[in-house]
C-alpha cells in the first residue's frame, strides 16, 4: 500500500516537473479563457490576459504572454474579446407579471444579468426565487429580495387591478407595521422597502427596525415627508428619484401641507388614485419651481449620507416617448410567452400615440438630476423595474446603461453601476463585482469593447454564472419562447 502511494507521488512529481520544463501549465478541474482583454470596474482594462476559472471562482490571472498552456486544458479563446463582471439589475419585480416570473431568470441570464434585486412582491411569492437561486447558483441569477412594499393605510399596490397587482402590505397602525415587518425580518429578507403612503411615524418605526437588524432601507420618499428627513432617518437608497422634486421646490411648504390634508383621504379614494392625484397636481409644478438653494441642500444631504440612487431612467424614457409603440421595441416581445405578449400588445394598442409634454419634461429633468447627483458623488445602481413598462427582463438593463451613460457617466462608471456598486450595496464587494483572483466567477465575454461604446455590453459571446460557462448557442435557447 505504502509503495503505491509513494509511486503515485513520484509519478505526480515527475508530471509536474515535466510540465514545468515544457513551461506548460495544466489546470485541473478548471477551464481557461486565453488571451482576453479584461475590464475591472476599478482598475479598468488590462489587455491580453489569461483567466483561470475553477469551480465557482476566478482562480488566477496571468499576462497571456507569460504562460504556456498545456493542450490538456479546457481552453476558450478570448482573442479580441472583452471580459466584464456579470451585471445586476437592481430593480425588478418577479411578482408584477406572475405568469412571466419563471421565464424572467432565463432572460436575465441570457442577457448577462447574473444578479437581481427584487424591489417588491408578496414575501411568499418572491422568497422561493431567492431559495431557488441559493440552491442553483450555476443556473439561476443571484436573487436579493425586499419582500413586499411596506405601505400605509391606503396602500397603492393592493391587487385591485392588473396595473396595481398585490405587491404591498397595508399598515393601518404602528403595531401592524411592527408585526408585519418583524415577519419579513424573520423570513430573512435582504433589505426593506418603504412606500409612499406611510405616515412619518410609521416610516420612523420602519427605519428603526431596519437599523436594528442591519438591513438597508430603500424606497420612495413617503408623500407625508420630505427627502432630507427621510434620508437622515435612514432611507439608504431611493428608487426612481421618487418625490425628490417636491423637496426642492420653492413652494415646498405649501405643497407639503396640501399633501398632508389630501392624505387624510376624506373622499375615500383608493391608494393608487390618491397617490396619482398628488403626483399629478404637484410633480410638474415642483419641477418648474426648483429653488437652487433647496436643491443644493437636498443633494448635499444625499451625498453626505451616501443615499444610493436607482433612477430607472429607461422606464421613464419608455413611458414618456411611448417607445413601446415602436416596431423594434415590440420585436423583442418574441422572447416572452404568447399569452403575455398578446396581453401587452392589447394594452399598448389601447393607449393613444400622443406624447404628454409634462411627462417628457419630467423625464428630461430626471436625466439632468442624475447628472447633478453623479457630480456630487452620490452612489448609483442600474435598475429597470422590469417587467413594468413592458421592459424585457435582462435586455432592458442594457438600455438603462445607455441612459446612465447619456446622463454623464463615463463608460467605466456606467459599468460600475451594474457590477461593483450593487455588490457594495449588499456588502459583497470583497467577493463580487470585480475581475480578480478569488472573486466569484460571474462574468460576461463580449465581442466588442464596452469602453469604446456602452452599447457593446449587448455583444454577448458567453455568460458565466458561478463558474458555469454558457455559450451563445445555449443563451439563444434561453431566449426562445
Ligand atoms: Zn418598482
Amino acid at each position: 500500500m505504502k509503495n503505491t502511494v509513494l509511486l503515485s507521488f513520484l509519478f505526480f512529481t515527475i508530471a509536474i516537473l515535466q510540465s514545468c520544463l515544457n513551461n506548460e501549465l495544466h489546470f485541473k478541474n478548471a477551464y481557461v479563457i486565453e488571451n482576453v482583454n479584461i475590464i475591472d470596474p476599478l482598475e479598468g482594462i488590462q489587455n491580453n490576459m489569461t483567466v483561470v476559472i475553477k469551480e465557482s471562482k476566478i482562480d488566477q490571472l496571468f499576462k497571456a504572454d507569460n504562460v504556456k498552456l498545456s493542450p490538456k486544458n479546457t481552453i476558450y479563446d478570448g482573442t479580441n474579446k472583452y471580459l466584464i463582471p456579470g451585471l445586476w439589475d437592481a430593480h425588478i419585480h418577479y411578482a408584477f407579471e406572475t405568469s412571466l416570473a419563471k421565464k424572467m431568470n432565463d432572460l436575465f441570464l441570457s442577457h448577462g444579468v447574473t444578479s437581481v434585486r427584487d424591489t417588491g412582491g408578496p414575501i411568499d411569492f418572491v422568497l422561493p426565487f431567492k431559495e431557488h437561486s441559493l440552491q442553483n447558483p450555476k443556473t439561476s441569477p443571484r436573487v436579493k429580495i425586499a419582500g413586499p412594499l411596506i405601505d400605509g393605510k391606503f396602500n397603492v399596490y393592493n391587487g385591485s387591478s392588473s396595473s396595481y397587482p398585490l405587491l404591498s402590505i397595508q399598515n393601518i397602525t404602528l403595531s401592524d407595521l411592527q408585526i408585519q415587518v418583524q415577519e419579513l425580518i424573520d423570513k430573512k429578507v435582504d433589505f426593506l422597502k418603504a412606500y409612499e403612503m406611510l405616515s412619518p411615524n410609521q416610516f420612523k418605526l420602519l427605519s428603526k427596525m431596519a437599523k436594528e437588524n442591519n438591513l438597508k432601507l430603500t424606497g420612495h420618499v413617503p408623500l407625508s415627508m420630505d427627502v432630507i428627513t427621510a434620508s437622515n432617518l435612514g432611507l439608504n437608497s431611493m428608487e426612481h428619484l421618487r418625490n425628490i422634486e417636491l423637496s426642492m421646490s420653492e413652494n415646498f411648504d405649501s405643497y407639503l401641507s396640501d399633501r398632508l390634508l389630501a392624505l387624510e383621504n376624506k373622499g375615500n379614494l383608493s391608494g393608487s388614485k390618491l397617490r396619482s392625484s398628488l403626483h399629478l397636481s404637484q410633480r410638474i409644478k415642483a419641477v418648474s419651481t426648483i429653488d437652487a438653494s433647496k436643491q443644493e441642500a437636498v443633494l448635499n444631504v444625499l451625498a453626505e449620507n451616501d443615499t444610493w440612487q436607482i433612477p430607472t431612467l429607461e422606464l421613464y424614457q419608455t413611458f414618456a416617448n411611448k417607445k413601446y409603440k415602436e416596431k423594434t421595441f415590440q420585436s423583442h416581445f418574441s422572447m416572452i410567452p404568447d399569452s403575455i405578449r398578446s396581453k401587452w400588445l392589447k394594452e399598448i394598442n389601447s393607449t393613444s400615440t400622443e406624447i404628454d409634454q409634462d411627462i417628457l419634461k419630467y423625464t428630461q429633468w430626471s436625466s439632468e438630476m442624475v447628472n447633478k447627483m453623479h457630480k456630487k458623488n452620490i452612489p448609483f445602481m442600474a435598475g429597470t423595474d422590469t417587467p413594468i413598462g413592458y421592459l424585457i427582463p435582462g435586455l432592458s438593463l442594457h438600455e438603462e446603461l445607455i441612459q446612465l451613460n447619456n446622463s454623464g457617466f463615463s463608460n467605466l462608471e456606467t459599468l460600475k453601476t451594474a457590477t461593483l456598486n450593487p455588490a457594495k450595496y449588499f456588502g459583497l464587494e470583497k467577493t463580487l463585482g470585480r475581475i480578480k483572483a478569488g472573486y466569484e466567477a460571474d462574468l460576461i465575454l463580449l465581442d466588442k469593447n464596452p469602453l469604446e461604446s456602452i452599447e457593446n455590453t449587448r455583444t454577448i459571446k458567453a455568460v458565466i454564472k458561478g463558474g458555469n460557462y454558457m455559450n451563445r448557442f445555449y443563451l439563444d435557447s434561453l431566449q426562445a419562447n
